[in-house]
């Protein structure tokens, strides 16, 4: 099968072509290209595809194409699962569009909280019926329901749908459609129980699968701060009183703290909502809701939760916990940044173990993250009152009304000046609450500045394995907390190299190092033993020992740091 790189190669119907043009999708997506010719042939699918990888579409496009709107009678044709209300609403908002050329399509959506009636009438002329299997349950029940004349049935998300408890009621429905339909299963996992499912009700199913998201996070601003453990939650909030972002979604490890910073959030003030899995459907729906409409514009979240609902135009995204693993943190910060639109990530780590495992997700993304610090109360001041600087401007080229004129003239009458009774005007108006944290300054630790002492660290890779200096430079200000004007000294022997570090850094150093590579080999790094080593020299044996075995390459430092720092002891010993 050829690749589709378009979706003019799908030859879609004009009227659908239109509407995904209109949608602004360009290109079909990885899942969307093979998945559509083989639900089209109508073959059993299993397609397997993360989150956010245009699954919907990919089911959608057929489905659509296979309703017969010549059919006399109102009948279900084809029936879409879903595990929630929101993703079934979802999934019904992408089909309404999808069909806004199509006459004669008839998508109705039925989940549990709604009203009965207007479902139930609804029906009377649905031809594709979206649903959470408890709810399509119910229909089937009251006889408002009909499956006879389905001849697709569509499980999305169904991972996600045996979590939730739906297995019976998903074998039940299956059950009462035609045996001949066709059967197609979206999944972003493949766990023992789908393939159960797949073994009942499909028949040769063909497998799609993609492996690497498609997504890019080429135009997401990554950054991270690095606070101490204990102040993560102010951090937050400081950011979030600077930034004041429309919408912003916070991602934590844990439904715990998913409960407890949303609920910390609140008390200071701010709009947020806790999104996991332990709330029941209804509450998930208002709280999606709520982020939708506006009432809401923090979202606090555990990644599983956030799996499937579909929010855009986040602004940042905010990584209070740095993520388990890279999917994650793709996954999260995929939030922001969606088509064409620039988006931001701040991930706040503590400590230089989490800053090295951030910089490790950068790394493997092939994407750059870079430290900035926390906003002070004083940015955050300063950037308030530049915004209501402006929106004084904003007033004063605008229309005054009369009585507030009228105020000034009273006020000026009482002896008041201009200057004072506007400054008091704003105060009043722009009165603007304390945050009451603290600010987060980050000290940094200055090692050449200490005692101006170095000691030796030697790594295990040397002129065999091609590393030159700025290769260690790179991977030792990578890891740990120097900056490359911090390091003195580099000498590069065959197998192996030294670098001179402050002393008071050195053990952390060490530590930091620990896993690291250099030239992409990973490296042992240990202290320099200066006293082993003369004693070796001395008896003439290298052997088994750390004795350079030529001479050291003198290395001029100017190439790899700014500050030359003599070392008085190894050039004697050279000479
Ligand atoms: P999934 O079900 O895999 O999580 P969705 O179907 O919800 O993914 O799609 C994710 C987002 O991508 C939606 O906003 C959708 O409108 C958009 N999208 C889908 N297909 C395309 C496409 N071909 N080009 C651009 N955007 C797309
Ligand atoms: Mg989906």
């Amino acid at each position: 099968m050829d690749i589709i790189t378009s979706f003019q190669e799908l030859a879609l119907q004009p009227k659908l072509q239109r509407a995904i043009e209109e949608m602004g999708f360009e290109t079909p997506t990885e899942i969307q290209a093979q998945a559509i010719p083989l639900i089209r042939n109508g073959a059993d699918v299993i397609g397997r595809s993360q989150t956010g990888t245009g699954k919907t579409m990919a089911f959608a496009i057929p489905a659509v194409e296979k309703i017969d709107t010549g059919h006399e009678r109102h009948s279900v044709q084809v029936l879409i699962m879903c595990p929630t209300r929101e993703l079934a609403l979802q999934c019904s908002e992408e089909i309404k569009r999808l069909t806004k050329y199509s006459g004669g399509i008839h998508p109705v959506e039925v989940y549990g909280g709604a009203a009965m009636d207007r479902q139930i009438a609804r029906l009377k002329r649905a031809n594709i019926v979206i649903g959470t299997p408890g709810r399509i349950m119910d229909h089937m029940r009251r006889r408002t329901l009909r499956l006879d004349n389905v001849k697709l049935v569509v499980l999305d998300e169904a991972d996600e749908m045996l979590s939730m408890g739906f297995k019976e009621d998903m074998e039940t429905i299956l059950r009462e459609t035609p045996s001949d339909r066709q059967t197609v299963l979206f999944s972003a996992t493949m766990p023992p129980s789908i393939m159960a499912i797949t073994e009942e009700f499909q028949t040769n199913p063909q497998l799609v699968q993609i492996n690497k998201k498609q997504v890019t996070v080429d135009n997401i601003v990554q950054h991270y701060v690095d606070v101490p453990m204990g102040r993560k939650t102010d951090a937050l909030k400081l950011m979030l009183h600077y930034y004041k972002p429309s919408l912003a979604m916070i991602f934590c490890n844990t439904k715990k703290m998913v409960d407890e910073l949303s609920e910390d959030l609140r008390k200071s003030g701010f709009n947020a909502e806790a999104l996991h899995g332990d709330l029941k459907q209804s509450q998930r729906s208002t709280v999606m809701d709520k982020f939708r409409y506006g009432s809401t514009n923090i979202l606090v979240a555990t990644d599983v939760a956030a799996r499937g609902i579909d929010v855009n135009d986040v602004e940042i995204v905010f990584n209070y916990d740095i993520p388990q693993n890279n999917e994650y943190y793709v996954h999260r910060i995929g939030r922001t940044g969606r088509i064409g639109k620039k988006g931001t990530s701040i991930t706040v780590c503590s400590g230089r173990k989490q800053v090295i495992a951030m910089k490790e997700i950068a790394r493997t993304l092939k994407s750059t993250v870079t430290e900035i610090d926390v906003p002070t109360n004083a940015d955050i001041h300063s950037r308030i009152n530049e915004a209501n600087a402006q929106t004084v401007e904003n007033a004063l080229h605008g229309e005054i009304g009369q009585q507030y004129i009228n105020m000034v003239n009273t006020l000026l009458e009482n002896g008041h000046s201009l200057f004072d009774i506007a400054a008091a005007a704003l105060q009043m108006h722009f009165s603007e609450d304390e945050t009451n944290i603290s600010d987060i300054v980050k000290e940094r630790k200055q090692y050449k500045g200490s005692d101006g002492k170095f000691s030796k660290i030697v790594l295990d890779i040397g002129r065999a394995s091609r590393v030159a200096p700025n290769h260690l430079v790179a991977s030792i200000t990578e890891r740990s907390m120097l900056h490359g004007s911090d390091i003195g000294k580099i000498e590069i022997y065959d197998d192996y190299s030294v670098v001179a570090v402050p002393s008071n850094s050195a053990d952390e150093v060490i530590d930091m190092m620990y896993g690291a590579k250099v030239c992409g080999k990973p490296v042992k790094i240990r202290l320099y033993e200066e006293k082993q080593n003369r004693s070796a020299r001395r008896a003439g044996s290298s052997k088994n020992s750390h004795a350079p075995k030529n001479l050291p390459r003198n290395i001029n430092k100017k190439a790899v740091s700014k500050k030359t720092s003599p070392h008085p002891r190894h050039s004697k010993r050279q000479g």
